[in-house]
This record gives C-alpha cells, sequence and structure tokens, in this order.
C-alpha cells in the first residue's frame, strides 16, 4: 500500500475539501466511498440535458465573500434565486412569508396592514416568553393562519412528530419578510453551479496525491483503516463510529421518486412545496427551472420527496438536533476528543443541520487547525 498521509471516509464536501487543501499542501490522501459515485448529497446527474439533483433540491446560498469565492474556483455559476410556491389544498402562495403571502391569503396591500393581522392572531394565541418549540415560534414570527396553512402539516409529515416537540430553530431557517420579496434566502450571494455540483467535487479530488474508491465501506475494515492509516478524517455517521455505544442519535431520512415526462414545463417553478398534511410528499422538484429551461426542450425530470422515518441501514439526510439528541451528540464528541488520530467533519460527523457553504467552512476551519500544527 502507498504510503498515505491521511484516510478521507466519504467523498461528500466535507471530504472533498479536506482531500483538496491537504493535497495542495503536499499530503498524499485516500477517500472512500460507501455509494458508488462521488460528491454525497450534493451529487447531480444529467438526464435528457437536465441536471438532476439525485438527493434533492440543492442551492448554493452564503454571505461569506470567502466562501462564495472558494466555491467559483470549482464552477460557474447561475444567478438563480430559489422561490418556491406552497401548494396547500390547490391554493398557491409565495414563499418564503413576504407580502405576497400575507396579500394572497388576506387580501392585505401594506405592510402595516400585515403587521396588524399577524399581531391579532399572536394576541390571540397568547403566547408569553421565549417560545419553547417550533409551533410557538412560528405563531410568534407569522401567526396562526400561515402556522395552520403552510406550517404544520409540511413540518409534521417532514420531521414525522409534533411541531410541539421540534425544536424553534428549524423554523427560523425561513426569513419572514414586509416586502414583495420570494427570494428563499437573505444571503448576499445565491446560485445554482452551470452544468451540476459533481463536477465541483470531481474538480476537488482530481489532483495526483488524491486516490478515490468508491463502493467501500468503511465499516467492512474499520480495524485495517485504523492501523494502516496515521490519521482518519470521518464524514459519516458519528454514533456509528462508537458502535452506537451510547445509544442512538436520531435521523430523518426521505425517499425520492423521479420521472421523466414528455412534456417542457411541468409545474413553472423548480420547487412546489405541498403543504398539506395529507398528501404523503413534501415537495416536487422540477429540475430543469434551475438552469432556466436548459436540456431537451420536450423532455422534464421531476422527483417527488417523501420524508420517512429513519433506522439503521437507511440513509441519514437529517440530524434531529433536538435537545435529547444534542445531549447525546456532545457526549460522542467527548469520546471522539479522546479519538487522537481521527477527526469527525461534516452533516453526519459533527451531527449538524449544515448547509453546504457551512459544511465548507467548517471543512475550511479544520484545515486550518491540522495544517497549523
Ligand atoms: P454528505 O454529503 O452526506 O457526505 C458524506 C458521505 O460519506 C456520503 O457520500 C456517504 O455515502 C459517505 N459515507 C458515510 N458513511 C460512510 C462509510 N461508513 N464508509 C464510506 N463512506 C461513507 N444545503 C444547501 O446549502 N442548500 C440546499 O438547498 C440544500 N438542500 C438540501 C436538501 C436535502 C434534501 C438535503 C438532505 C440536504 C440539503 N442541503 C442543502 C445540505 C447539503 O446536502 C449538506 O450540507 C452537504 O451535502 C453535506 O456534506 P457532507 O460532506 O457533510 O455530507
Ligand atoms: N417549512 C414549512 N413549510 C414550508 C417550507 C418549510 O413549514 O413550505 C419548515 C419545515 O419545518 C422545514 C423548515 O421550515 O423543515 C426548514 O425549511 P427548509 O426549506 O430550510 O428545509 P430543507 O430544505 O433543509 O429540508
Amino acid at each position: 500500500m502507498k504510503n498515505y498521509d491521511y484516510l478521507v471516509v466519504g467523498a461528500g464536501l466535507f471530504g472533498a475539501v479536506f482531500a483538496h487543501e491537504a493535497a495542495l499542501r503536499g499530503k498524499r490522501v485516500k477517500v472512500i466511498e460507501k455509494r458508488d459515485h462521488i460528491a454525497g448529497n450534493i451529487y447531480t446527474k444529467e438526464i435528457d440535458g437536465i441536471q438532476v439533483h439525485q438527493y434533492g433540491a440543492h442551492i448554493f446560498h452564503t454571505s461569506d465573500k470567502n466562501i462564495w469565492n472558494y466555491i467559483n474556483q470549482f464552477a460557474e455559476f447561475n444567478r438563480y434565486t430559489n422561490s418556491p410556491v406552497a401548494n396547500y389544498k390547490g391554493h398557491m402562495y409565495n414563499l418564503p412569508f413576504n407580502m405576497n403571502t400575507f396579500s394572497e391569503l388576506w387580501g392585505v396591500r401594506t405592510p402595516e396592514e400585515a403587521k396588524a393581522k399577524i399581531q391579532q392572531q399572536k394576541d390571540a394565541a397568547k403566547l408569553s416568553g421565549e417560545p419553547k418549540n417550533l409551533e410557538e415560534q412560528a405563531i410568534s414570527l407569522i401567526g396562526t393562519d400561515i402556522y395552520q396553512k403552510l406550517i404544520k402539516g409540511y413540518t409534521e409529515k417532514q420531521w414525522g412528530q409534533k411541531a410541539t416537540e421540534l425544536p424553534a430553530f428549524i423554523i427560523r431557517r425561513l426569513p419572514v419578510r414586509y416586502t414583495f420579496d420570494n427570494n428563499y434566502f437573505n444571503d448576499t450571494y445565491q446560485g445554482i453551479p452551470i452544468g451540476g455540483y459533481t463536477q465541483i467535487v470531481e474538480k476537488m479530488l482530481d489532483h495526483p496525491e488524491i486516490d478515490v474508491q468508491t463502493d467501500t465501506d468503511f465499516f467492512a475494515n474499520k480495524d485495517q483503516y485504523l492501523n494502516d492509516f496515521p490519521k482518519i478524517v470521518f464524514t459519516g455517521m458519528i454514533d456509528q463510529y462508537f458502535e452506537y455505544q451510547l445509544g442512538e442519535l436520531e435521523y430523518r431520512s426521505l425517499h425520492f421518486e423521479s420521472e421523466e415526462l414528455d412534456v417542457d414545463n411541468y409545474q413553472g417553478n423548480a420547487v412546489i412545496n405541498y403543504t398539506d398534511a395529507e398528501t404523503p410528499y413534501t415537495r416536487i422538484i422540477e429540475h430543469k427551472h434551475f438552469e432556466f429551461g436548459k436540456g431537451d426542450a420536450n423532455k422534464t425530470v421531476i422527483t417527488r420527496e417523501y420524508p420517512a422515518n429513519w433506522k439503521r441501514g437507511d440513509e441519514p439526510y437529517y440530524p434531529v438536533n433536538n435537545t435529547k439528541n444534542n445531549t447525546l451528540y456532545k457526549q460522542y464528541a467527548e469520546l471522539a476528543n479522546k479519538e487522537g488520530n481521527v477527526i469527525f467533519g461534516g452533516r453526519l460527523g459533527q451531527y449538524r443541520y449544515y448547509d453546504m457553504h457551512q459544511v465548507i467552512h467548517a471543512a475550511l476551519t479544520t484545515v486550518q487547525k491540522e495544517f497549523a500544527k
């Protein structure tokens, strides 16, 4: 075996950034990936000339100029602005919650009218003190109508739990705006890489000092890897690494169902959310709209996203960052600190609901610490 300096477990964004930066510093890196492709959950695949986001819609956004410059080394980004539309029982509402939504819902015309309506609903709900859960947080931000129509059903099917049992921070991911602005994010920079995300990870890993091996599960040979490599960067599930010895962390899974259709434009938008409780999926993605219709003019690809419970062996798409799990994670993190030659990183290794820009930030911070020594 070659004399590697690092084994990186997982060819997702965290693993790829770390491997790339280590190679630039003259280190020899082996990357193993259990799936049959690189790029983790940002993997895109071309079908009918359309870049299909295989693991759900991915829109890059950040306010950090360094992160934006960093990712732009690996792809050119278009000017896509995420503006999902909610379908609640056949009625369409703009997202995130903004003057378009308020006016569609209540016929209000000014920010003052919208604020008065929301205040009335908050007063009627008689909330007091800091919001203790997602339901209280949502009502205190935008009142009961929007909570009932656009949040409760979606949230409870997405997470498989009552909104009263979920942490408030999840709903604070969404802006509330008293302007007619349907931009889902507040960030300075936003876009979709022209030609898809996979090329980004391909370029990161394209270095003579990096070897990549897919279809390879770390756990099939854990002891051997620990023995053979001086240092390991692990981006899989931290509780699995420790053989669940302190108990299981909770994850939320998803199931994707894609269809190729002989129509040019199925739903007129990249993302339509189904916010009622009865529709079993949360959203339908029409991929060609991420690149403004690029691809075969007579075809489209759509994907329905179904939330699912997680059990061992399923894909753990989301960490469930409630108090119970965060407390357990901290105990695992203490074990991780004692594991001298293993660095834990990424959405699963750090058990955090990270977006892509946060993963890059976390990976670059790890790189700085590792190579400052
Ligand atoms: P991953 O991409 O999960 O990579 C980890 C890799 O490790 C995987 O490829 C996995 O197969 C591999 N692995 C795990 N265990 C092992 C093992 N034992 N052996 C070998 N390999 C292993 N972020 C945004 O910024 N904007 C968005 O719009 C957005 N939308 C999203 C939509 C969905 C549905 C989801 C699920 C996530 C979304 N994200 C979005 C978040 C984004 O996907 C993550 O921030 C990012 O992909 C995490 O990168 P990572 O490297 O930490 O993890
Ligand atoms: N959410 C909602 N209605 C929507 C969209 C989102 O209630 O139409 C809530 C839901 O709880 C979701 C959270 O807001 O989990 C964060 O939404 P985001 O779009 O950021 O979720 P992600 O893309 O990470 O799944």
